[in-house]
């Protein structure tokens, strides 16, 4: 038995040492961190058992991994060690009561509780004010010097703030690269035929520890200090009683602190305040792995020392992983709008990020050679934040005998059109045009959508059912759909197909930019459409424009113009605006307004209150479409102040100044007149 159990935590070390050497030094992940934390928990608890057994290279017996030799070395005054987890509420009261134990406290203790960042550990040293050099924790007890990096992260400061400053003060703290910052850079990196990092933490591992500071200082690495480590303080300027103070006292010599830094008493704020960032989570804008949850008072700290590769007085409450494995079943292929062609992965269900996830885009054949994927793969798919579910990398030594290529289809999966891939471009699309329903559907969800004709109560699933039903073959048949046959739908009573009928009749008043975008014209978005319609003031005039008139229009390229081109020359698409023109379609052509006599050009105006025809985001496009600068503050300068419901602060200041005041039904006819409605 205990053979067995010996050659399990043999087999555990050795696992494990090999995916931290990977994770810790070559910036990549051989397994989704729930998986490596699962093992870990499982040698944790067998050498519990079997203490004769533990291995001295055990990973629950160090951090990190061995720092790599290409940098220079550097042995941590104070070690930088890791954190003790809790996954559940049950796991922090514990914690809380263990150390109350501890220090043998009555009262309820005070912690300090920050979102857990998911990037690098960094330790920067500064002399007297200076940057001196910069430590990344390596294993614990010595790091690599990353200095020439460090100074290339702006958020590092190269001299604190302030006159007097300890002989040496150790501040660390978390490099990391905030989430729109790793999407522009993985994009470039696919760009130029680069490596793509797997998520954020890599891409700073990767990033901190480049050899070539000049390739370091083009990566968007941010900082984040969260403690301060070794200190040689004469003055004792340093507060000595609680830990929140001395981040305050960083952010005050110009470090970053966390915004969402928070003292809070008793183990239940502790959990109201973990729930409050797990909510968060999605919106920060960088990723997180939980909240790191520290004991405030310093006097307590010490008292309550560290464990071999941990502090007693810090626990990180972890949230769910955003990575995990599952197993590719299957691959579908669905046809968009513009008859793209989109291989969809059909994976065994797993929870992800607190949600199942069993589908995920695989984009196109391009992304499929990328990944080296074939169907009965082990992946990892990650979900983080609000962005759809991708698989992120294959596991290809758990690939099974049986798992085969993935195949596009020579013919359209739904209408058996040909299949066509243009050279140069990654997407294959189908040929059918509007005889492909799958195509004819995403192109009447398109049109009857809010920005394009705005038809309220023509739902998807309702369009579908038209489509299906050959009720809809094109967009002009919407607007001879009458009473007998929407009462033949499912879920259709009187009363809603009263409704929807009314909703169809008021948007065939539309505006020239509406119906131009509701078109689907490849490439052709909201704003595009309006600029298109400013631009000529009407749709002959846009239909019969050459290249370069095209060219001429404000972000109009060379690839919008093909489209346009192409688009209004096609026989069957003249017909299907005839068509929307004869069942009524109709709108006011614009006056065709010079760059020059824009109304608002050079003027400031200020949105305040509740709008009730338009969002303020609408409202703004459309201003500043008109050549307005709109500003979130009222000053002497401001033109005018675009007041809606419940106006407050601004609109008092704005009759104190004597600025103008709109309504905004004053607004909504300017837009009415200069053809932005
Ligand atoms: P950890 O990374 O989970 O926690 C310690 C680290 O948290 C610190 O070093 C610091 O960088 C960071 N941190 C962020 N905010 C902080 C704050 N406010 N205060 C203090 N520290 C803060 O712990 P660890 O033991 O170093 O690493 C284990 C983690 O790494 C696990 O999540 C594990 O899944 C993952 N890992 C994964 C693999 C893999 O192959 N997938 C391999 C090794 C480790």
């Amino acid at each position: 038995m205990s053979d067995s159990k010996k050659a399990r935590i043999l087999e555990l070390t050795e696992l494990l040492h090999q995916y931290s050497h990977a994770y810790y030094n070559l910036n990549t992940t051989s397994v989704p961190d729930a998986e490596y934390d699962e093992l870990f928990d499982e040698l944790v608890a067998l050498e519990a058992a079997y203490p004769d057994f533990i291995q001295e290279h055990s990973p629950t017996q160090r951090v990190g991994a061995k720092p790599l030799d290409k940098f220079s070395q550097f042995e941590h005054t104070l070690p930088m060690l890791s954190l003790e987890k809790a996954k559940t509420e049950e796991e922090l009261s514990q914690f809380n009561k263990r150390i109350s134990e501890s220090l043998d406290s009555e009262s309820e203790i005070t912690f300090c509780c920050e979102p857990k960042l998911d990037g690098v550990a960094l330790s920067l040293h500064y002399q007297h004010g200076l940057l001196k050099r910069a430590v990344t924790r390596g294993d614990g007890f010595t790091g690599e010097d990353v200095t020439q990096n460090a100074r290339t992260i702006k958020s590092v400061p190269l001299k604190l703030l302030g006159d007097e400053h300890p002989a040496m003060l150790e501040i660390r703290g978390e490099a990391y690269i905030p989430l729109s910052m790793f999407a522009q850079m993985n994009d470039r990196s696919g760009a130029s035929g680069e490596k793509l990092f797997a998520n954020p933490r890599n891409a700073a591992s990767g990033s901190l520890r480049q050899l070539d500071a000049k390739i370091a200082s083009c990566r968007p690495l941010s900082f984040s200090a969260y403690s301060v480590g070794d200190v040689e303080d004469t003055h004792t300027q340093l507060d000595q009683s609680s830990h929140y103070a001395r981040l305050q006292q960083l952010q005050s010599m110009g470090l970053a602190v966390s915004p969402l830094l928070k003292k809070v008493k008793g183990i239940s704020a502790v959990i109201a305040y973990c729930h409050d960032i797990l909510k968060q989570r999605d919106q920060l804008g960088f990723e997180i792995d939980g909240v790191v949850i520290k004991v405030d008072s310093l006097a307590q700290q010490q008292a309550l020392g560290f464990v071999a590769r941990a502090p007693r007085w810090a626990i990180a409450f972890k949230f769910p992983a955003q990575e995990q494995l599952t197993t590719l079943l299957d691959v579908e292929f669905q046809v968009g709008r513009t008859g793209a062609i989109t291989p969809v992965a059909r994976l065994a269900p797993v929870e992800v990020g607190g949600v199942t996830v069993s589908n995920a885009t695989l984009h196109n054949q391009d992304e499929i050679n990328r990944l080296g994927i074939k169907i009965g793969d082990t992946v990892t798919v990650r979900r983080a934040g609000d962005v759809i579910p991708q698989i992120v990398a294959v596991l290809l030594e758990r690939r099974p005998p049986q798992a085969h290529d993935i195949v596009f289809p020579a013919a359209c999966p739904v209408c058996h059109s040909a299949v066509e891939r243009v050279s140069g471009e990654a997407v294959a699309r189908c040929s059918g045009g509007l005889f492909c329903p799958a195509q004819l559907k995403e192109s009447i969800k398109h049109f009857v959508s809010r920005k394009a004709m705005d038809i309220d109560g023509l739902g998807d699933k309702l369009v579908e059912q038209l489509v299906d039903q050959q009720l809809v073959k094109t967009p002009a048949d919407i607007y001879t759909l009458d009473m007998p046959a929407l009462i033949g739908l499912e879920r259709m009573a009187e009363k809603s197909a009263l409704k929807l009928l009314n909703a169809i009749k008021s948007s065939s008043q539309t505006s020239l930019p509406r119906f131009i975008y509701a078109l689907g014209i490849r490439e052709v978005g909201e704003a595009t459409a309006l600029n298109l319609a400013q631009h000529f003031g009407s749709l002959p005039a846009i239909a019969n424009a050459t290249v370069e008139q095209l060219l001429a229009v404000n972000d109009v390229g060379n690839i919008v113009a093909e489209h346009l081109l192409s688009f209004f020359a096609e026989p069957h698409n003249q017909q299907v605006i005839a068509d929307l023109q004869h069942v009524g379609i109709n709108w006011p052509d614009i006056t065709v307004q010079q760059a020059s006599a824009q109304p608002l050009a050079g003027f400031t105006v200020v949105l305040t209150g509740t709008l009730s025809a338009m969002g303020r985001d609408d409202a703004k496009a459309r201003l500043q479409q008109l050549g307005a600068k709109v500003s979130g503050s009222v000053s002497a300068k401001t033109y005018a102040v675009i007041a809606g419901d419940n106006a407050g602060s601004k609109l008092a200041k704005a009759n104190d100044l004597n600025v103008p005041v709109w309504t905004e039904q004053q607004m909504l006819d300017l837009f009415n007149r200069n053809g932005v409605a």
